[in-house]
């Protein structure tokens, strides 16, 4: 073994035997550690603008919208995360040890389900280490990030006047928040504009936040399916110019479909990879889409499939470095820092969303974004703080709680 290989190896040991070689000892651990008590609450954020319109959706209004689950053990140690349960789901939790729960190397095995979010930030804080470590470890220490919120704002009576330079303002703005990487929705002729004004409309609002931002930044954009094949060929051309890093949703997903949408690319010689997923709900809906190679970004949606099967996904692409994960995340302020948890853990991670918004209730400040990137911290859990007395004045009220 050579010096730069040995060192290499070397590096590698802490993670690895943090996240599987230690594991009887951290099951013995977690033996002691028992469920005792369950809350959840509903937890509104005020975003720094309105969002108008997509392709297919009206407006989405100033604020996102988050379940939130905490969940309580017998030591004090307490998980919160992201997550849905009913009451009667979440009594079934009561009573368990983390160690039923959590399985090394494959996730969390519970009566949450997907809902799982806080339950990796519990066996984190439990274990005393960062929840990126449970899988494996494998991810940036910085992780990209792109800012999601760039819809029709154009459309908006509000701004109507203003028109394309309403969204000019919204990226100078996002550009000075640190963002380097905006999702661009597209897709205005399928139901908001007239099909040849609509296009045109997407054309010149993609060419113009290219012409402010320079040749640096990262443009993706998404049509929530108001395109088809022939339509985004077209279009691509159009806009050839505009260096486009990522397409998203341009028509219902298909093999064959996007097996051409592959081959015209590849004939045009772009690098822009082809993203699509964020409806599926189970991990073998991308089977088809992984087997034929026609997707290069795969878009499950961080809340609906929860960490364990983003995992198993994850996993699934082993032998696929060609094919990359970057969750769905909207209407969510906890899903981004969800998204750099897992991005630190795994191996195939792109790129994380941000609905961008701001929290009473969490403190979010181990986390540092920066040029466009964010930093996902070494402290035990998933990183977030709840402010237990912003929690008891303005959540309290609203929450419901079993224990035990
Ligand atoms: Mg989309």
């Amino acid at each position: 073994m050579n010096r730069r290989s040995f060192l290499s190896t070397c590096a590698a040991l802490p993670v690895a035997s943090a996240a599987f070689g230690a594991q009887p000892n951290q099951q013995n651990r977690l033996k002691d550690l028992r469920i005792t008590r369950v809350t959840g609450f509903t937890h509104v954020c005020q975003r720094p603008k309105l969002v108008g319109y997509n392709a297919r959706l009206g407006v989405h209004g100033r604020t996102t919208r988050d379940n939130v689950l905490r969940i309580a053990t017998n030591s004090g140690v307490e998980g919160v995360g992201s997550g849905s349960a009913t009451q009667d789901v979440a009594r079934k939790l009561l009573g368990r040890t983390l160690n039923e729960i959590w399985r090394p190397g494959e996730g969390m095995n519970s009566p949450l389900g997907r809902a799982d979010h806080a339950l990796y930030d519990l066996v984190g804080k439990a274990l005393k280490t960062p929840s990126w470590r449970l899988f494996g470890g494998n991810g940036p220490e910085w992780v990209p990030i792109y800012d999601g919120s760039i819809y029709f704002n154009d459309l908006l009576p509000e701004y109507k006047d203003r028109g394309v330079k309403q969204i000019l303002s919204e990226v100078e703005d996002s550009l000075k928040a640190g963002h380097r990487a905006f999702k661009i929705k597209v897709g205005r002729g399928f139901k908001w504009m007239e099909r040849k004004q609509g296009f045109q409309r997407d054309v010149d609002v993609v060419r113009a936040i290219r012409k402010l931002v320079g040749k640096e930044v990262k443009l993706m954009v998404d049509a929530n399916n108001g395109y088809d094949l022939d339509t985004t060929m077209r279009w691509l051309d159009e806009v050839a110019d505009a260096n486009l890093y990522l397409i998203e949703e341009m028509f219902p997903e298909d093999v064959d479909q996007n097996r051409k949408l592959k081959d015209f690319l590849q004939k045009r010689r772009w690098n822009i990879l082809v993203a699509d997923g964020e409806s599926a709900r189970e991990v073998k809906h991308f089977d088809p889409y992984i087997e034929a190679g026609v997707l290069d970004v795969l878009q499950p949606d961080i809340r609906a499939f929860g960490f364990t099967l983003q995992w198993e996904l994850s996993r699934r692409l082993k032998n696929k470095a060609d094919i990359k994960l970057a969750p769905h995340n909207w209407g969510s302020f906890l899903g981004v820092y969800m998204q750099a948890v897992l991005a630190r853990g795994i191996p195939n991670f792109l790129i994380a969303e941000q609905d961008t918004a701001t929290s009473d209730l969490f403190d979010a400040s181990a986390f540092t974004f920066r040029e466009g990137r964010m930093r996902v911290p070494d402290v035990p859990g998933c990183g977030l703080v709840l402010r237990e007395d912003v929690f008891k004045k303005n959540y309290a009220a609203q929450a419901w709680t079993v224990s035990s």
